[in-house]
């Protein structure tokens, strides 16, 4: 593979690899009003200032740039926590305009959404995933800080009544705090009707704490989970999806149709060759990867009043340059500078 090849005149958002990007995950906040503590510290972080926060028009044009001239199908709005901009339900709903209209969804804490699921749906949104790493109060409390997991089960609740589906869960597994839970958590969601996903822990949190040796791993989890249920493989084709899913055995979707479980081994079972996603943080920058160490500032363009071409252009050569993999268990590696809360989960 030539690396120093020119980028062909294609439209889309191609790299060297061979890989092109359809979808977007869009922070729409840094701010989050949990304090998970594998996320960020108790006192919060330095939010960004509000002027730098792209408003909720120039969101509007870089989504419809993406769409309408990148290839872009797909569109994650995430954070932060999405639920508490007040812009949301305008610019799910400027989306759905668009005429190559992308399916939408929402990566969120689930506080709030009780209120607001069905406004969401009628503005557009496809689905929910919803973050949930205990089904325990006192664990919940002590892990995000805040004692809120009644409405988390009260907003994944009104997800699936409004149709926000398949709703999903995301669950990180933490040793020592919640990691005896993974079979509960799969009892929990296949009673409601929720798909769950385990995510693996990632050096991605403000404090740095994260530790190779010591977090729970992909094949750990599904040890677990087969000691409970039995895991078929899935004959669906992973695409570029981040999780690897299993049947579970004798277990029915609300659909009817089978049960899933997902587990996304970002550490040890990296699935970079297959990424097809492309990151906008919420002060207006390209990252080809959550573990990018280089970003491209589409803000300072948007507002110095240039074209929606030359935007799309800038949006090409940022990710062009997108790297083979993240190279989390390379000796080399770097923690980017910014924690998941401010790039966008
Ligand atoms: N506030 C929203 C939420 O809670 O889903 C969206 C942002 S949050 C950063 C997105 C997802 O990233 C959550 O599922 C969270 O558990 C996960 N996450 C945060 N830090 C992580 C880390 N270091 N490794 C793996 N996942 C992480």
């Amino acid at each position: 593979m030539d690396l120093t090849a020119p980028r062909p005149a294609d439209p889309g958002l191609l790299d060297r690899f061979g890989r092109q990007a359809v979808d977007l995950r869009v922070s729409l906040t840094d701010r989050c009003n949990l304090r998970c503590t594998y996320c960020m510290p108790a006192e919060g972080l330095p939010w960004l200032p509000n002027g730098d926060v792209l408003t909720d028009d120039e969101v509007i044009r870089l989504v419809r740039i993406a769409v309408e001239r990148l290839g872009v199908t797909e569109v994650r709005f995430t954070g932060g926590e999405p639920l508490i901009r007040p812009g949301l339900t305008k610019i799910i709903t400027e989306v759905a305009t668009l005429e190559r209209r992308p399916r939408m969804s929402l990566t969120t804490n689930g506080i709030g959404l009780e209120r607001t699921a069905t406004a969401l749906l009628d503005a557009g949104l496809n689905r929910v995933n919803v973050s949930l790493d205990t089904l325990d109060d006192e664990r919940f409390a002590t892990l995000t800080r805040r004692r809120r997991l009644p409405d988390v089960l009260a907003g994944l609740r009104a997800a699936a009544d409004a149709g926000l589906t398949p709703v999903k869960i995301n669950t990180v597994l933490m040793r020592g705090v919640n990691d005896d839970e993974a079979p509960a958590l799969l009892a929990f969601a296949l009673e409601h009707g929720y798909e769950l996903r385990f995510i693996e822990q990632m050096p991605l949190d403000a404090q740095h704490g994260w530790d190779r040796a010591t977090m729970v791993t992909a094949d750990e989890i599904l040890r677990d989970l087969r000691g409970a249920f039995t895991l078929l493989p899935d004959p669906v084709a992973r695409g570029g999806a981040p999780a690897e899913t299993w049947l579970v055995d004798g277990h029915d979707a609300l659909d009817g149709g089978p049960a899933r479980v997902g587990v996304i081994g970002s550490v040890t079972r990296p699935f970079c060759g297959d990424c097809d996603r492309t990151r906008l943080t919420a002060d207006g920058q390209v990252r080809a990867c959550l573990f990018a160490t280089e970003e491209s500032d589409l803000r300072a363009a948007l507002r110095g009043g240039v074209s929606d071409e030359e935007l799309a252009q800038r949006w090409r050569v940022a990710m062009w340059g997108k790297r083979a993999g993240h190279g989390i268990d390379d000796p080399s590696f770097l923690q980017p500078v910014r924690p998941m809360s401010a790039i966008g989960g």
